[in-house]
């Protein structure tokens, strides 16, 4: 049977466990995470079903708009918590807030920051497995993927102390420019920062991109997604409990609309840190720029439409392999998802045969289970928009080549189910191989020549993740200087196009999938969070 895993990367991951780290391989073999993640299911169970705030400069406040029900995709009859409809003002007033915890904050040393987010880190380490089956509750991840995240979470803390660390806190000496000057050049925090996160990785991407912010020196109002705010409110309290004072992290909820037109038309934003879609992030921008007297930063990680191509020269298992795990770990909601699939003609018909017996196998249901590899998907929405891209497909003349043969409504039939499915038949230019659908549903199309492959796979405006399966180095390398994406892989087992992991893969995209060309977990992501400023001076001669 197939064991499946998040988008990790084998050699980077890191679980803590009794008292030693473990390795991705170790940790599949670790048969003592099942106990102690299953009480942890058991154990979170304690927290739910109660009302929170929002914090804004470390007081607890309430929405006179009233609150939003949380439910778990995997049963919605399990209330997870009840959160703040969050308005304009709400937003207003921690965009103040966090104004006026800037200079206490970026007033303490670097060293000291660092030390705070490591301690975070530790915390968050600490509290894995009730972390993560927070995670699985929330967002149906099952269990290898949510304690995975976790550990994302952790390492993305870590590798940015470290980077703080390498860099010196970013000041450099510089040449004299002139006899007698002494130079440097120094980067300095913006000021308070808008972070808003999405819905597929609730802790370990605003994890990251509030770490970014916090570590650089900047304050932040954090607005997590309304499908996962809780996730969110628990790396708050973390941040918090290892020494973030309250008014340089804040905490809102509710409308990302009301939220967001606040943060781009408030002139006291310094930046904005963003990852969700590219509907909604392109027009967070636009309103940014518009909204703003002057340029002002806009970190922004978006949607992709991840192609993932299989040569004559590929060894088929395990690009099947790889495509199974790239394009249905997470039930294909990954913003590194494999989604759309270009194999050689001549071995397409060997491919398709080894890909459906793995998609066969694939156990859809409760994501508490142990066996089960897809869990739901987050919502009603996803699940119409599956079914409406399957009709579609199905009446333009595709052909459903693999599905999942187990029963997707495993023991809660309350929640959000859909069987992975492979198609064939559907041009590349249709709609469907070119809108990202974030469900658990591939492409499979054909080529004659790897030149003809890569223009199918860079005919898209995104450009987040893509990979390759050849073991030919010449094909590899062809791949690589072609390729219009970001991050990108060859024969990658583990996931075809996913993997990402913070200090081993920077997770940037090109095109429609990111704002900055620099990625999430890469050795530049920091310098996004700060400006420069050169200091010169003029020693007095005798
Ligand atoms: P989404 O765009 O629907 O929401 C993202 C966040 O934006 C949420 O917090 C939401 O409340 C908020 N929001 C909604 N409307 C807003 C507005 N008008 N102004 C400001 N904020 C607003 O995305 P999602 O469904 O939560 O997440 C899935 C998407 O995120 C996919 O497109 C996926 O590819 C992308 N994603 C990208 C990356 C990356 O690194 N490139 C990583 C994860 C997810």
């Amino acid at each position: 049977m197939l064991i499946f895993l998040r988008c990790l990367h084998a050699s980077a991951l890191t679980v803590l466990s009794s008292d030693k780290r473990l390795t991705y391989v170790t940790l599949l073999a670790d048969e003592s995470i099942h106990p102690r993640f299953e009480e942890a299911l058991k154990k979170v169970q304690g927290e739910f079903a109660k009302h929170h705030p929002m914090y804004v400069g470390g007081k607890k406040v309430l929405s006179s708009e009233g609150e939003f029900d949380v439910r778990s995709p995997i049963d919605t009859r399990i209330e997870l918590g009840s959160f703040q409809k969050g308005t304009a003002d709400h937003a207003r007033k921690a965009i103040s807030a966090a104004n006026q915890g800037f200079e206490d904050w970026s007033g303490r040393s670097w060293t000291e920051r660092v030390s705070i987010i490591r301690r975070a880190a530790d915390l968050i380490e600490g509290r894995m497995f009730n972390l993560a089956a927070l995670v699985t509750y929330e967002v149906g991840k099952n269990r290898y993927e949510a304690i995975a995240e976790v550990s994302e979470a952790v390492d993305m803390f870590r590798y940015y102390a470290d980077l703080m660390d390498e860099n010196e806190g970013y000041v450099k000496p510089m040449k004299p420019g002139a006899p007698g000057e002494r130079t440097k050049s120094i980067l300095k925090p913006y000021g308070a920062w808008a972070v808003v996160s999405p819905f597929n990785f609730p802790l370990a991407l605003a994890a990251g991109m509030v770490a970014g912010a916090l570590i650089t020196g900047n304050t932040v109002v954090f607005k997590p997604t309304s499908a996962a705010p809780f996730s969110g409110l628990k790396l708050y309290e973390i941040l918090t409990e290892g020494g973030v004072p309250t008014t340089a992290i804040n905490y809102i909820t509710g409308p990302g609309s009301s939220v967001g037109d606040e943060i781009a038309k408030n002139h006291n934003v310094s930046g904005i840190a963003f990852t969700g879609s590219k509907d909604v992030g392109m027009k967070l921008y636009r309103d940014f720029v518009n909204g703003q007297p002057y340029p002002k930063p806009f970190i922004s990680e978006m949607g992709s439409k991840n192609p993932a191509i299989i040569t004559s020269k590929a060894d088929l298992e395990k690009a099947a392999e790889g495509v199974v795990r790239g394009a249905f770990g997470y039930g294909g909601q990954k913003c590194s998802a494999t989604s759309r699939v270009y194999v050689e003609r001549v071995v397409k018909n060997d491919f398709l045969k080894i890909l459906k017996n793995k998609v066969e196998q694939i156990k859809v249901g409760d994501p508490r289970e142990k066996a089960v590899f897809v869990g739901p998907v987050i919502n009603e929405q996803s699940t119409k928009k599956y079914e409406r891209s399957l009709q579609t497909a199905l009446k333009e003349g595709a052909i459903i080549v693999a599905s999942s043969t187990s029963e997707p409504k495993g023991s809660t039939p309350k929640g959000y189910y859909v069987k992975p499915v492979v198609l064939i038949g559907l041009p590349s230019t249709h709609r469907l191989a070119k809108e990202e659908l974030f469900v658990p549903f591939v492409i499979v199309d054909e080529f004659k020549t790897l030149k003809e492959a890569m223009q199918k796979a860079n005919d898209t405006e995104f450009g987040l993740t893509a990979g390759i399966f050849t073991q030919d180095p010449k094909e590899q390398e062809y791949f690589f200087d072609h390729i219009g994406f970001g991050v990108t892989y060859a024969n990658r087992k583990g996931g075809a196009t996913t993997g990402a992991w913070p200090g081993s893969q920077s997770f940037g995209g090109w095109k429609g999938s990111g704002a900055t060309g620099k990625g999430v977990g890469g050795p530049y992501y920091l310098l996004e969070f700060m400006h420069e400023q050169a200091q010169t001076v003029v020693e007095e001669r005798p």
